[in-house]
């Protein structure tokens, strides 16, 4: 809990970073939507999603390099079983590393303030679901031929099992294009096998999941 709240000073750190050089002109967030048409609202919104997923992954993958894990993202993996606290438990300089992906962005890419506000609002509740146990959307849907390339809760709590497998934050592009999606992953997506953490359900698809289920429970 104590890394979630110092997680939020360096994120409102960084806010007030971007605030400050809208302020002097220098970023390339804009106010009227006329300037590049309604259009681009929906355009830049998908942009941005998939550019923050794309840095995600690369310094999520990074992170667990055994030279920096134990300093920088240690903090993140401290509880085996992930709470709605993991969701923005990042060490200091993961969380800052994490967060200049939107200090930056705005200087490079023209973004109207409603999708980039979209964007931090998606990346909350996203990062929360991730950890939660619940899934945002219904399972059926992480198995139809466009669920399968977001990330749920599911998908992320075998990142807190297993490591090196399942690095992205809302898609599963990347795990599936450099083979860090784990094998079974597809497989599993149909089982009924249910367990309970924090007091709620979320669907296991196979033995082995189960079995890690039951290893969750008695840890707990
Ligand atoms: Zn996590
Ligand atoms: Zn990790």
């Amino acid at each position: 809990m104590e890394l979630s709240l110092l997680c939020a000073m360096i994120f409102a750190f960084c806010a007030a970073l971007v605030i400050t050089a809208y302020d002097l002109g220098f970023t390339r967030l804009y106010t009227s939507i006329n300037q590049y048409g309604l259009w681009y609202l929906g355009v830049s919104f998908i942009t941005l999603l998939i550019l923050q997923d794309t840095y995600f992954y690369f310094m999520h993958r990074l992170f667990h390099h055994p030279l920096l894990f134990k300093k920088l993202h240690y903090g993140h993996h401290r509880s085996k079983v992930p709470t709605p606290w993991t969701s923005f438990a990042f060490d200091p300089v993961e969380a800052f590393i994490q967060a200049l992906f939107f200090v930056c962005i705005v200087f490079i890419l023209p973004l109207h303030y409603i999708p980039l506000i979209t964007a931090l609002i998606v990346m909350t509740v996203w990062a929360v679901f991730n950890h939660i146990g619940f899934e945002l959307f219904p399972p059926s849907f992480y198995s139809n031929s466009l669920g399968k390339f977001f990330i749920g809760s599911k998908h992320h709590l075998i990142h807190h099992r297993k490591y090196n497998l399942h690095y992205g934050l809302y898609f599963t592009f990347w795990d599936k294009l450099l083979g860090t999606e784990d094998g079974d992953y597809d497989n599993q997506m149909y089982s009924t096998v249910k367990y309970s953490i924090l007091g709620e359900k979320l669907l296991i698809k196979n033995r082995r999941d189960a079995e890690s289920a039951e290893e969750i429970v008695r840890e707990r």
